[in-house]
């Protein structure tokens, strides 16, 4: 193979989903078994254009990584393309947000590109598939390949991981321009229900949300001790009681140790303050001026609490050229806010060599945070609501995108019906961090929210039930 790269899969047991599942696990367990005995003989093949970056490639990496585990012929491979080709469907993912992106055109000249960068990843995944093997296709780039790969007799699924909640005439664009090459799979799937395209036949429609790997360091388990710990290492949080190991489970069980500084602008944070925390890339449409401005004027005057926004160290990120600016923005913001409470704010700005360990230092902030926030301007599916709701913290984020689907409004986390009303916000905030106990019953709420909806487990048994009824 030339043009296809092959992922390798290292298996997970599921078994490993006993101990967070609870009743569950009998569900799910039946249901490995009955998908071993349903693709018996078969191969499921995933295919996408990234094997690491970004969350799709994070997704892919645990779920087939249990459904390998779990005694299913599974594959994950990867395409090719050209610049040219990127620079395309980058395009299309941008204007299936509804954005702009480069404000190039999708016609005719971008559909040669498209299909000759696609013609010879599509001659050799023919060669790999067999007649009743199934595959899913990821996002637009793979959308080209539904065709050849159902004349070989697969079943094809495209799966498409982007979305706006109210599609604008570039998003239709972007999907005028996909259509056609999407007119023989046999199933479409949206992560929600208002990200589906207008004229797409009903009975081929799927709604799977999003999942998050309760494994993974990023969301593991961590004791209050090694989240002391893990936060003191990295310089966020100052040294209180001491003694503990900061230690993290690397994705291949190996133990290891967070060590690397985070660049924390205001200095790291005393060890018994309260906190308010928003972890997010530097990108404006998560608003990290407005959660600034809301926290010091609606939320620092009533308590004594303090804020962290925390993000990806800006020079590790090459594919996000306004991350530096952005977080340019929030200092220079910082520095005009007065002394006394200027110095209850804190950005953080996280280690990115290592991902494992910028996850474990994300999971360990999380855990510490009273209240976590995303008042996010714009959002697809927000998977950092659930990581927070999965550490049982109480959320406060705004009401759009995946974040509705997540967030029962008042049970398991609040949500802002206007995310640019701060005093909403600030209000928010200020009822979780008097309200110990409505915080720690939301929390509880959130836990058991993500646990029956939002882990690996879910997800796998939404492609098995939904790939069984094609093969029936
Ligand atoms: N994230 C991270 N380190 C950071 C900032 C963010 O690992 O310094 C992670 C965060 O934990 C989440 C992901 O990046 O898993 C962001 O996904 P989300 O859906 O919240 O927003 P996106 O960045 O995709 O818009």
């Amino acid at each position: 193979m030339t043009h296809l790269h092959e992922v390798d899969l290292a298996p997970l047991a599921p078994e490993r989903f006993e101990g967070v599942l609870g009743p569950d696990w009998e569900e799910f367990k039946a249901a490995i078994a009955s998908g071993r005995q349903l693709f018996r003989g078969r191969t499921i093949w995933n295919v996408n254009s990234t094997a690491k970056g970004g969350g799709v490639a994070e997704m892919l990496r645990s779920l087939l990584a249990y459904a390998e585990g779990g005694g299913v012929d599974t594959r994950w491979v990867v395409i090719s393309g050209n610049p040219e080709f990127f620079r395309v469907t980058k395009r299309i993912h941008n204007n299936l947000h509804g954005a702009e992106g480069d404000g190039g055109d999708l016609g005719a000249a971008e559909r040669a590109v498209y299909e000759q960068a696609l013609e010879p990843n599509a001659t050799e995944m023919v060669e790999l598939v067999e007649e009743g093997d199934v595959v899913l296709l990821h996002d637009p780039q793979t959308a080209g390949l539904s065709t050849p790969l159902k004349e070989a007799g697969a079943v094809v699924l495209w799966r498409c991981h982007v979305g706006l909640d109210t599609p604008n005439d570039k998003a239709r664009a972007a999907w005028s321009f996909l259509k056609p090459f999407l007119e023989t799979s046999d199933s479409f799937i949206f992560s929600r229900e208002a990200f589906v395209w207008d004229d797409l036949p009903d009975e081929k429609i799927q709604i799977v949300p999003p999942s998050i790997d309760a494994f993974s360091p990023k969301n593991q388990d961590m004791a209050p001790a090694q989240v002391t710990a893990i936060l003191a290492a990295a310089g966020v949080v100052r040294d209180g009681v001491g003694g503990e190991a900061p230690t993290f489970v690397r994705v291949d069980g190996s133990e290891d140790r967070v060590d690397t500084p985070a660049d924390v602008v205001g200095g790291p944070v005393p060890a018994d303050a309260r906190l308010v925390v928003q972890v997010s890339r530097w990108d404006r449409l998560k608003d990290p001026l407005g959660v600034m401005a809301g926290f010091v004027e609606h939320v620092a005057p009533a308590s004594d609490a303090r804020l962290v926004l925390a993000g990806p160290a800006v020079e590790e990120v090459a594919d996000d050229p306004e991350g530096a600016e952005v977080l340019q923005e929030v200092i220079d913001a910082r520095e005009r806010v007065s002394e006394e409470v200027r110095e209850r704010v804190h950005l953080a700005c996280l280690p990115m060599e290592d991902g494992e360990e910028n996850a474990a230092l994300v999971n360990a902030l999380q855990r510490r945070a009273d209240v976590i926030v995303q008042k996010s301007l714009a959002e697809g599916f927000g998977l950092t609501v659930a990581e927070g709701m999965w550490k049982a913290r109480p959320v406060v984020a705004s009401r759009i995108g995946g974040i509705q689907d997540q967030i029962e409004d008042g049970k398991s986390g609040l949500l802002l019906d206007d995310a640019r009303d701060l005093k909403a916000y600030g209000a928010a905030v200020l009822r979780l961090l008097e309200d110990p106990e409505t915080a720690e019953s939301m929390g509880r709420a959130a836990r058991e929210r993500v646990r029956t909806d939002f882990l690996g487990a879910r997800h796998l048994m939404q492609y098995l039930d939904i790939i069984e009824k094609l093969l029936r």
